[in-house]
């Protein structure tokens, strides 16, 4: 290897550790801005996650597994179990701490990782099946949609 060789790769190397620190600086800068609260564009919001994101992507949190992430529903009268997909997610571990880990919302599951289902439990006092043995006969209930009526209340 020449010596021009040589430093190309100091340049190269020095260049990526200028990058690296601007990049901290831009994550950092982000984290502060969220920190402080208060009026911000939501497209500058928008960017600053998306800028915390692939910062922690890259430097912190490493992908492990896929999530599945079910629950399941037992009604304490009847003992019916159902059980529901609620959303994906992934099991992410710290780079630099040992024995550290989280788990964070995802759009959908990556091939390149394991995947694992997590079932969160639940007891109900009554399902659908068994309503009328607790005095409810739903066929004569009116349906009212949540959302619509509780953004109602004092419109
Ligand atoms: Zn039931």
């Amino acid at each position: 290897m020449s010596n021009f060789d040589d430093f190309a790769d100091l340049n190269a190397a020095i260049a990526d550790q200028i990058k690296l620190k601007a990049d901290a600086a831009a994550a950092k800068a982000a984290r502060d801005r969220q920190k402080r609260g208060g009026p911000v564009a939501s497209a500058t919001l928008a960017e600053d996650q998306a800028r915390i994101a692939e910062w922690e992507a890259r430097h912190e949190w490493r992908a492990e597994a896929n999530i599945a992430l079910f629950e399941r529903e037992t009604c304490t009268t009847c003992e019916t179990v159902s059980e529901r997909f609620v959303q994906f997610m992934r099991l992410e571990a710290h780079r630099h701490l040992r024995d550290s880990h989280r788990i964070v919302r995802a759009d959908k599951a990556d091939a390149a990782l394991s995947n694992r289902v997590y079932v969160q439990p639940r007891l109900v006092p009554m399902c659908p099946d068994c309503a009328e043995a607790k005095g409810w006969l739903l066929a004569n209930a009116h349906e009212v949609d949540w959302a619509s009526e509780t953004s109602a209340v004092g419109a």
